[in-house]
Parts: C-alpha cells; sequence; structure tokens
C-alpha cells in the first residue's frame, strides 16, 4: 500500500533534488517534475523501495504545465494515507533593473514558473485528493525576496511576493477542506540559482558583492541540510498553522 504520496517540481537540482532524496522513502510514490530527469535519483529511490516517476515538462510553458497538472490529478493512488505538493521550482531571472525590464517572454517565462504552474498544480491536486480521508499539505518554495524588496529583482520579487499572498489566499479559503498550506523561505542555498546570481551584471543587480560574499566565506547553507530541515518541517503536526514561513526559524 502507498503510504504517501509526494509530488515535487524542481527535483533535478538544487533543494528539489537534496529533498528528492530525503523524501525518497520505502511506501513513498514520489513523483517529480522537472526539465531534465536524474539517473541517480532513479538508483537511489529504487533503493530505498520508493516508487519513482519523473516526469520532464517545462513548467513555464502553460499549455503544458495545464497538461501535466490534469495528467497527475488523473494518476494520483486513492489509498495513500498522505497527500504532499511540493512546489519548488523556481528561477530568479531576469535580472534587471524596472527601467531596463523589457523582455516580456522572459517575463512570462517567470511568472509562469514561479506562480501559474504552482496555480495549476495546487488546483488539480486539491481537486484528485478532495473526500479522502487522509493528510494534505501543499508546500510552496518562497523567498525572503517575496518579503523584502531587492534592487534588480523586481520579476523575482513580484512573484514570490505573489506565491505568499496567493498561499494566504488557499489557506483561508482550502481550510475547512483539510488541506494545510504553506509559503516557506529555505534561507541562501549554494544551488546553481546562486551561481546565476553570482554571475548578474553588477549595474542591474547592485547586492551582487553581498552574495559573493556569502559564496567566498562559506555562509551558503548546503542543500543538503536545508533539505533535511524542509523534510523535517513537512512532518510537524503545526503544519500549516504559519503560512508564512522560513526554515532559519527553526533551527
Ligand atoms: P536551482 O538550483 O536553480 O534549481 C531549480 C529547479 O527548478 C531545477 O530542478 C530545475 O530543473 C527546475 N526548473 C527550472 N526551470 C524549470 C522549468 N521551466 N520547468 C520545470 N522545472 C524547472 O534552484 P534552487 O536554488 O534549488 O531553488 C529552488 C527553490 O528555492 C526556488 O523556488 C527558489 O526560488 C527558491 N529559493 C532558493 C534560494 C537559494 O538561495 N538557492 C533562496 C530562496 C528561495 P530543470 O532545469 O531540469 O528544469
Amino acid at each position: 500500500m502507498t503510504k504517501s504520496v509526494v509530488v515535487l517540481t524542481g527535483a533535478s537540482r538544487g533543494i528539489g533534488a537534496a529533498l528528492a532524496r530525503q523524501l525518497a522513502k520505502p511506501g513513498t510514490r514520489l513523483i517529480t517534475l522537472a526539465r531534465r530527469q536524474d539517473s541517480d535519483l532513479a538508483a537511489h529511490a529504487a533503493a530505498q523501495g520508493t516508487e519513482l516517476e519523473q516526469i520532464a515538462v517545462d513548467l513555464s510553458d502553460t499549455a503544458a504545465a495545464t497538461a501535466v497538472a490534469a495528467r497527475l490529478a488523473t494518476s494520483l493512488p486513492r489509498d495513500a494515507k498522505r497527500y504532499v505538493l511540493i512546489n519548488n521550482a523556481g528561477t530568479v531571472s531576469p535580472v534587471s533593473s524596472v527601467d531596463a525590464l523589457d523582455d516580456a517572454a522572459a517575463i512570462n517565462q517567470a511568472l509562469n514558473l514561479n506562480v501559474v504552474a504552482v496555480m495549476l498544480l495546487t488546483s488539480r491536486f486539491l481537486a484528485a485528493t478532495r473526500g479522502l480521508q487522509a493528510d494534505r499539505r501543499i508546500l510552496n518554495i518562497s523567498s525572503g525576496a517575496g518579503r523584502n524588496p531587492t534592487a534588480g529583482w523586481g520579476v523575482y520579487c513580484a512573484t514570490k511576493a505573489a506565491l505568499d499572498m496567493y498561499t494566504r489566499v488557499a489557506k483561508q479559503e482550502q481550510d475547512a477542506d483539510g488541506a494545510k498550506f504553506v509559503s516557506l523561505a529555505p534561507g541562501v542555498v549554494d544551488t546553481d540559482m546562486q551561481g546565476v546570481i553570482r554571475s548578474s551584471d553588477p549595474d542591474a543587480f547592485p547586492a551582487l558583492s553581498r552574495f559573493q560574499d556569502l559564496h567566498s566565506t562559506g555562509k551558503l547553507a548546503a542543500p543538503t541540510d536545508v533539505a533535511a530541515r524542509i523534510a523535517a518541517y513537512l512532518e510537524r503536526d503545526d503544519f500549516g498553522s504559519t503560512e508564512i514561513d522560513d526554515i532559519r526559524n527553526y533551527n
């Protein structure tokens, strides 16, 4: 019997890849979504007795995201004790000052990945699990950037602020139905995204040297540590009671 079903976006790299390994447990059915698949994860899941399905999809393509959300909803097992959706995939691009933010395709890609795909997956996930005698948890990986403005991150900050407010609305609306929501900032983590940040144009991103310093002085959190803390957070009895949260509050 499947004890737990976990749907995780952005599992091919960074925080998501580390989290996938934390969540691959016996009795878990793990469904991952990213553009690329991870052959090492397949081997790890097999060794753990985890049923793994890796779906290759570009979640910034709303048609593809709509189709994959629908397909997921019809394929979820009905007998699990817990259903978890982790919306982790995200992008920090485009990094640009507001007066130069004129690339509509890049802006749309970020909005689609960071916000629209989350809404599409969540809606289908809720519909597919409604009425089941099961624990249902939706974890959105947000950012401090959604809570504090950062020059050069007009798009990124706006998408993460949108994710936070969407999570608040979802909690208000869906509480009675038993689904629990959290929008969680993971801290500053040593992933490819930080590499993208460090390669930003200093004219577009004035905080560049701060992020370079965090890296050179070893102050970035390790993805495995952050993933372990997020995995523990997912188990909390009070999950959902603080819908806007930060993993750094749980040292
Ligand atoms: P990352 O290393 O850049 O990994 C991003 C993940 O998202 C990858 O698995 C990537 O897979 C997937 N992804 C990107 N574009 C996608 C697309 N179009 N369709 C489907 N999947 C896509 O990022 P990370 O640092 O682990 O970040 C994970 C989450 O944490 C993000 O939401 C980010 O905003 C948030 N966060 C990170 C930090 C940090 O310091 N790292 C800080 C605050 C918040 P593919 O490339 O294979 O598609």
